[in-house]
Parts: structure tokens; sequence; C-alpha cells
């Protein structure tokens, strides 16, 4: 199995937990075999640094020729002040468009031994391992029409049959690769476009028998997630309510350095930590690099196609956690220190 990896490190802490998820691909791939090949790009801030914008065509190149782009973080006070249209953000915007990533995947796993981190319970937090799949591209934030007058405002919420099979077979996919269990989450009691919604995520659930399938009202479900998200492991659902139900779950395991994130569609899938650059410990080599690993364990599952990989890379994290904690989880390993007890426990 070859692998062609676009390294976008970013700013701020990116480079640090880039740099830490790379050497534990690294690792995998002669543990397991792989054969990947990693190229690096300038990306946000510091591609505007470097040639003016934040995703210049050297960078658009590379990710298109690439199996999968692994990004740090973008952005910082120092581009703050940049004309809009050259924010680093506008760059990933741009990127995603680009390869028409419509499918958002944000795992939310409370690590054993981490149920104190967790807002919720420990009794409750125990256990959860829930995969938020966010419809991307369409629903109400790009709807039309649009609009706004003195008097009223308006937005649609409308998708198309492709638009909903598409990201549903990418839910299914993901469930049948973990506890085979989905959960599609609309508002088909009110909306329409909620009974469409899961019509036709019936219809592809035809394909997937080994997959377990249930419906949640919206509403329901953000109770759900907080007195009983252990019994959940894939949800899918539209933009705006994945926007909010991902949020929502990202709570539960209590700390931001530990959210990794992926996003699918028709062209090279995109991984990265949910965490921003975090401008004020960036360089100080203190940085929390497991959102940044597990993001390479999803890139192994999902761009690789070798779940057992992924699954191997995530154990390899567990298991240091246990023992070896950066400063943000109340520790005081280093995030080199991290990375090569993460290294030595892949090894085995
Ligand atoms: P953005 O606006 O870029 O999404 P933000 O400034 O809202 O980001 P982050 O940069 O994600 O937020 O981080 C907020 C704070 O959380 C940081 O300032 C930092 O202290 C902490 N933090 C975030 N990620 C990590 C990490 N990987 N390791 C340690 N601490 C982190």
């Amino acid at each position: 199995m070859s692998g062609k990896i676009a390294v976008l490190p970013g700013d701020g802490i990116g480079p640090e937990v880039t740099d830490a998820a790379v050497r534990v691909l690294q690792k995998a791939g002669e543990v397991f075999g792989l054969d990947l090949e990693f190229e690096q790009f300038e990306f946000g801030g510091a591609a505007i640094d470097a040639y003016g914008e934040p995703y210049p065509e050297v960078t658009r190149r590379g990710v298109a020729a690439a199996d999968a782009v692994l990004l740090g973080a973008i952005g910082g006070p120092k581009w703050d002040s940049v004309d809009r249209s050259i924010r680093p953000e506008t760059g990933l915007l741009a990127l995603r468009k680009d390869q028409q990533l419509f499918a958002n995947l944000r795992p939310a796993r409370v690590t054993p031994g981490l149920e104190d981190l967790s807002p919720l319970k420990p009794e409750i937090a125990r256990g959860v391992d829930v995969l938020i799949v966010r419809e991307l591209t369409g629903g109400i934030y790009f709807g039309q029409p649009r609009g706004m007058s003195e008097a009223e405002a308006w937005n649609t919420m409308r998708y198309s049959r492709p638009e909903v099979e598409r990201v549903a077979r990418v839910a299914f996919d993901a469930a049948a690769k973990r506890r085979g269990k989905l959960t599609s989450v609309e508002k088909a009691n009110v909306l329409e476009v909620g009974e469409f919604w899961r019509r036709t995520v019936e219809e592809v659930a035809r394909d997937w028998p080994q997959v377990k399938l249930e419906h949640q009202y919206v509403d329901a479900m953000t109770m759900h997630l907080i007195t009983h998200p252990a019994d959940f492991d894939v949800v899918v659902t539209s933009n705006i309510f994945g926007d909010i139900l991902s949020d929502l779950a990202s709570v539960l395991p209590g700390s931001l350095g530990l959210l990794p994130s992926a996003s699918l569609g028709e062209g090279t899938p995109l991984f990265e930590p949910v965490h921003g650059s975090a401008p004020d410990i960036a360089g100080k080599g203190v940085a929390n690099p497991t959102a940044a690993i597990l993001s390479a364990a999803m890139l192994a599952t999902y761009a690789l196609e070798r779940p057992e990989v992924g699954a191997a890379i995530e154990k390899a994290v567990t298991e240091t956690l246990k023992t070896t904690r950066t400063p943000d989880l109340g520790g005081s390993a280093s995030t080199a220190s991290f990375t090569e007890a993460v290294i030595s426990a892949l090894a085995g």
C-alpha cells in the first residue's frame, strides 16, 4: 500500500503537532509495511508570509496530487489585520471547496482513565466514543433563496437526494468500520426536509444490512448526548444540526487537545485537529499532539483504507495517556516526549 501525504503544518502550534503526527505515521508505516511519502507545503499565515496568499498555487497542486492532506492549524494575531480576502481561514475554505469535501467527521472519545476531565459524571462519561458525521456543503447555510430586508430575513434549508445519499454513505461506511450502529438526526416531525432526509437515509440503509440504523429528532438528541452519550456510535446529520451537535460532543472528552477531525468528499481528504493554532503556547514544546496524532489515525482508516493501522495508533495513544500527559492534561510531558512514548507503544 502506498500513500502520498501532503503535510500542511500551518501556524502557531501547527508545525509542532504535525511533526508529531508525521513521526507516528512513519513508525506505523514501518510496523505495518506501508509505503508512505510525505511532502510539506506552506498554508495559512505561513503561506501569506511566503507568497502573499494563504493557499498558493504550489500548495493547491500538492493537495490535488496527494492521497490525503494532514493539516496542523492556521491563523494567529499576526494575520488578524490582513485583508479579509487573504485571511488564513480563507485558505481552508478554498481547500474544502476545491476538493469538494462534503462530509465532516468529528469523533469525541473519552479516553479510558481520563473520565474525570469530562464535565459529565465519570459514570456517564465512561465508554463515550461517538463520531458525528456532519453534512458540510449544503443545507440552510447555503440554500437559496436567502436574504434580509428592513422587515424580515429568510434562509432556506434544502437538500437534494444525491447530497443526502453521499453523506449517508460516508456515515454507513464509518459505522461498518466501527461498532455497526448509525443514528440519523433531523426534525422530521416539523420539517419536510427532515422527512426527506429520513426517507433517503432509509433507502441508503438497504446497502448496509450489517449496520443498525435508528432515527432521532435533533432536540431529543441534544438531551441523549448529555444523559447517555456512551450509547451512540456514528451520528449523521445536516450541516446546521451537525455544527451544533459536534460542538456539544466536543466538550465530552474534556480537552481541546484530544479532538481529531476528517473532511471527506470527492477530492483529496483532509485530516486536522479541531483545535486552533494556540499562539499562547506556540514554540514552547508543550502543545498536546494527541489531536494531530489521532487525525493521522483517521487518515490511516479513511484515506489509506487501513482501519487496523488507525486502531493501532489509537490504542498506542490510549496506552500512553495512562502514564504520560502534557500540561493541558495536568502532566509535565513535552510534545516530543509524549510523541516518543506513543512511538514506543506502537512499536510494541
Ligand atoms: P481558533 O480561533 O484558531 O479556532 P482559538 O484561539 O479559539 O482558535 P485554540 O487555538 O484552539 O482556540 O485554543 C484555545 C486554547 O486552548 C489555546 O490558547 C491553548 O491554551 C489551548 N489549546 C488548544 N489546543 C491545544 C493543544 N493541542 N495543546 C495544549 N493546549 C491547547
